[in-house]
């Protein structure tokens, strides 16, 4: 049988199960094998691997996965591809579909109570793109025993949250993103390779979970919040900006600040690394109330 990422399968699919696509869940499905054998092989899914899958849709990764992978779990919200996936998925039993919101779900509970200790964990997804941030924050930010996260997204979004410093794309989600991971764009896919068509191209991320924070900081919620105020406006200095954000530290204080940490004030924080951020978050915690 054709594989279920072809426009004459997707199609048969879609009218035997009388289903219309739901543009508010972000659905946008692939329809190029040779994309998503890339994304398998990129993500490195040997049958020593479990997968967790955000929005399998009817089946298009999934399928690839499963033929690679040693488990896949697939998480999908919209009740009605449930129905569909079992008719889809009931040639890979080594898939298991589960109908719950990402955003709702403990992984850590989990992938404790399903993994077995020792087997490797990945996330692979063509992510929804209407929540792709929130979905990687909470997949990042709950510590995951994962190894690394492949996923498809909006071009644009892929591009800033592996951005460096100094670019226009760089940014508290590059910053977040790369806190935990090491990020790397594999390629871009466009638009064709979808039916229905997104308005915009996308890119394949991925990311390798470290096993620390890039660096290690004294108030991890200082660092974010410093890093957030520090884009607050682009182009303003991060002394204006700090300023703004943290108004309980005085002029002097300030200044103190940029001094300990060896920042100069006048600078953009576009151009801080994760590393000069901490120092700044470390400097700051010790005179923030
Ligand atoms: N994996 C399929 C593919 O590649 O063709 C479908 C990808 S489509 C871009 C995104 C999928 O995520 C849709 O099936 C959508 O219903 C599902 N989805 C949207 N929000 C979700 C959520 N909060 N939790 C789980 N699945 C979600």
């Amino acid at each position: 049988m054709k594989s279920i990422a072809t426009i004459t399968r997707t199609k048969e699919i879609m009218e035997r199960h009388q289903l219309s696509f739901k543009k508010s869940l972000g659905q946008n499905f692939l329809i190029d094998v040779n994309i998503l054998e890339k994304i398998v092989s990129k993500a490195g899914i040997d049958d020593e691997t479990v997968v967790i899958e955000v929005g399998p849709g009817i089946g298009a990764l999934t399928e690839q996965l499963a033929k690679k992978a040693e488990h896949v779990y697939a998480f999908e919200i919209d009740g009605r591809l449930i129905d569909v996936l079992e008719d889809t998925m009931s040639p890979y039993p080594q898939v298991t579909v589960i109908h719950q919101d990402i955003l709702e779900v403990d992984l850590n509970t989990f992938i404790a109570e399903h993994v077995p200790e020792g087997k490797k964990v990945k996330v692979v997804a063509n992510l929804p793109y209407y929540i792709t941030t929130p979905i990687l924050m909470k997949l990042l930010s709950s510590q995951l025993p994962i190894e690394s996260i492949t996923v498809m997204m909006q071009k644009e979004v892929a591009a800033r949250m592996a951005a460096a410093p100094n670019s226009k794309d760089y940014g508290s989600l590059s910053i977040a993103v790369q806190y935990y991971t090491e990020s790397d764009v594999i390629m871009t896919v466009p638009k064709t390779c979808f039916v229905p068509q997104p308005n915009v191209d996308s890119a394949i991320l991925q990311l390798y979970v470290r096993s620390q924070p890039y660096v290690s900081v004294k108030d991890e919620a200082l660092y974010f919040e410093l890093v957030q105020a520090s884009f607050g406006q682009r182009r303003k200095t991060l002394r204006n900006n700090l300023k703004r954000a943290f108004k309980d530290l005085d002029a002097a204080e300030l200044d103190q600040v940029f001094a300990e940490s060896n920042i100069d004030g006048t600078r953009r924080g576009e151009s801080l690394t994760l590393e000069e951020f901490g120092y700044l978050s470390d400097v700051m915690s010790l005179y923030v109330k």
